[in-house]
Formats: C-alpha cells, sequence, structure tokens
C-alpha cells in the first residue's frame, strides 16, 4: 500500500472518531468515504470505529464493476449512495453519512431546512433538502439522495439521518458539523415562532462571498487531523481569517433587501475569528443596533415558515 493511501485509510478512521467524539454520530451508524485515484475507500461494515484498521477500509473501483469491493471485511451497507455520489458528482472527493440527532429529527418529520440562516449558503442554495424515504443501503435510497443532492453539498435522508458532500474529507466533515449546527438552530426556531427565511439573493450573495474566502472550493488544510477540542472544529474561521484582508465584492455596502444585520454578523466573524468572538456585538458598525426585530431583517422579500402545531 502506497504511504498515501495509508494517511488517507488513517485519515478516514481519526474522522470517524472524531464525529462520534463530537456528538456527529452515534455507534457504528455513520459511514465515510473518500476517493482515492479510480477507487473508492470507505469505512467497512459494522466495526466499532475504535477497532478499525487502516487495511480494514475496503476499495471499491468508481467506474469497474458495480459494487465489486476489496478488503477484509465488507463495505458499509451504504455503499450504493458513496458510489453513485462519486460516480455522478466529479466535484465530490469525500462523504460524510451520519445519524445526528437535529438533523436526523427534521428528516424524521420531512423538514427540509430552508434560509433561516446565512450558513445555508455553505451548501450551495437557498435550502437544504430532504431525500424521500427509501429502505437503507437501497439503490431507491441512492437515487432519491443523488436527487437531493443537486446543486447541493448535503441532504437530509427522511426517517434516517444526513449526507454531507465536499471536495476533500476535511471539507465534507465540516460541512457535516455546520449542517447538524444549522439543524439544531432551525428546530429550536421551530419551538418559538418559527424562522424568517432570509431572501434567496442573499443566500447567492452570501454564496459568492465564499468563494473569496475559501469557505467553497478550497480543500482545506490538516486533513485527518482532529482538533483538540472536539465540538469546536477550526478549520472554517482559520480559513476565513487567513483570507480576511481580500476585497468582497459589495460587502461593506448595504443591500437592497435589509440585510445589514446580517452583513455586521458575517463582517465580524472574518475580522474576529482569531479572537474567538465571532458574533460579538461589540464588534458591530456603530450606528446599527443587533436585531431586535428579526422579522424586518427581510424587509418584504422574507417569509415566514408556517409552524405546524
Ligand atoms: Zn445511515
Amino acid at each position: 500500500m502506497k504511504k498515501d493511501e495509508l494517511e488517507l485509510r488513517k485519515a478516514i478512521i481519526a474522522k470517524c472518531r472524531w464525529m462520534n467524539a463530537a456528538g456527529l454520530n452515534q455507534g457504528t451508524a455513520g459511514n465515510i468515504s473518500v476517493r482515492y485515484k479510480d477507487r473508492m475507500l470507505i469505512t467497512p461494515s459494522a466495526v466499532p470505529y475504535d477497532e478499525i484498521e487502516p487495511e480494514m477500509i475496503a476499495a471499491m473501483p468508481i467506474e469497474g464493476e458495480y459494487g465489486a469491493w476489496k478488503g477484509p471485511l465488507k463495505p458499509s451497507t451504504e455503499w450504493r449512495f458513496h458510489l453513485d455520489i462519486l460516480r455522478a458528482r466529479p466535484d465530490v472527493g469525500a462523504i460524510v453519512h451520519t445519524h445526528a440527532t437535529f438533523s436526523t429529527v427534521l428528516a424524521i418529520a420531512h423538514k427540509p431546512i430552508p434560509a433561516c440562516h446565512y450558513m445555508v449558503a455553505a451548501f450551495g442554495g437557498t435550502d437544504v433538502r430532504v431525500a424521500p424515504y427509501a429502505t437503507y443501503g437501497t439503490k431507491d435510497l441512492s437515487d432519491n439522495a443523488l436527487a437531493a443532492l443537486k446543486d447541493r453539498n448535503g441532504c437530509l435522508l427522511a426517517n434516517h439521518g444526513m449526507i454531507a458532500v465536499g471536495p476533500s474529507l476535511d471539507k465534507a466533515m465540516w460541512l457535516a458539523h455546520e449542517l447538524e449546527t444549522l439543524a439544531k438552530q432551525y428546530f429550536h426556531s421551530l419551538l418559538i415562532g418559527g424562522p424568517v427565511v432570509l431572501a434567496d439573493a442573499e443566500i447567492f450573495r452570501v454564496k459568492e462571498s465564499f468563494k473569496g474566502y475559501g469557505l467553497q472550493d478550497k480543500p482545506l488544510k490538516g486533513e485527518g487531523k482532529p482538533s483538540k477540542d472536539p465540538r469546536k472544529p477550526s478549520q472554517p474561521e482559520d480559513e476565513v481569517s487567513k483570507d480576511q484582508n481580500k476585497p468582497s465584492k459589495g460587502r461593506d455596502k448595504p443591500s437592497k433587501i435589509k440585510v445589514e444585520a446580517l452583513y455586521d454578523e458575517t463582517s465580524a466573524m472574518q475580522a474576529t475569528s482569531a479572537a474567538s468572538e465571532p458574533d460579538s456585538p461589540r464588534k458591530r458598525k456603530k450606528g446599527k443596533s443587533p436585531a431586535a426585530e428579526p422579522v424586518l431583517l427581510g424587509g418584504t422579500a422574507s417569509k415566514r415558515v408556517k409552524v405546524v402545531a
């Protein structure tokens, strides 16, 4: 086995352990795959993460015989959607699937995540969809997941869990963590009357600004190295702080839609990540008060999500 493949296998195992330590998954419910040349490396089926060794990671040809695999242990039962995503999406280098609690709660309720927070833009569009239910491990589930992932880097799987995809393993895991955070925030907003949803134009603007800050396309550094505090992955803010001086089109201009408070928050995240105070009210520009009445933020372009009692 070549050194780079061995390192990648070790990185997969490290991420499996990290996602459980971070509360993103329970037991061996989740699985991870990574593109390595013309093969997919994927976690084996039903082996506790503490017991996985690099050689136990299964290898499957991406374009060869569908379902063929090599290794001492069978690949994850969810190999179909992992393989189908890698086949259909050349932009994807790694896939993380978990049963993270809040993502799964929304998936159980068949609730897609709307643009309730600007971070939804990190997933490529104005929402995170729910793939219709199909039995685990089936081709139907894979087809449903692929459709829900169209133009997206993450989706929920009805009555099951979630998937996050990225160009690298670090980025895919970062997105999995972000998706669970979004799901948790959206879930709680439903308890207090439902979110005020941001206008589509604002999400597209944020998506563009992420490209300039390395959040969209650039593979993250430190692959395979979990952060010291499993609940606090450091990658995204590190990436932001490195690039914080790059100009961003329209960053400081008020938009036609009233989203100033949102911009303040984005700028604060970019400016203060090194100080670990991403949303400190003290960093807000003078004369702009925090959103006391969030309903006004999106102006007429926002819409309130109906809460089903
Ligand atoms: Zn699953």
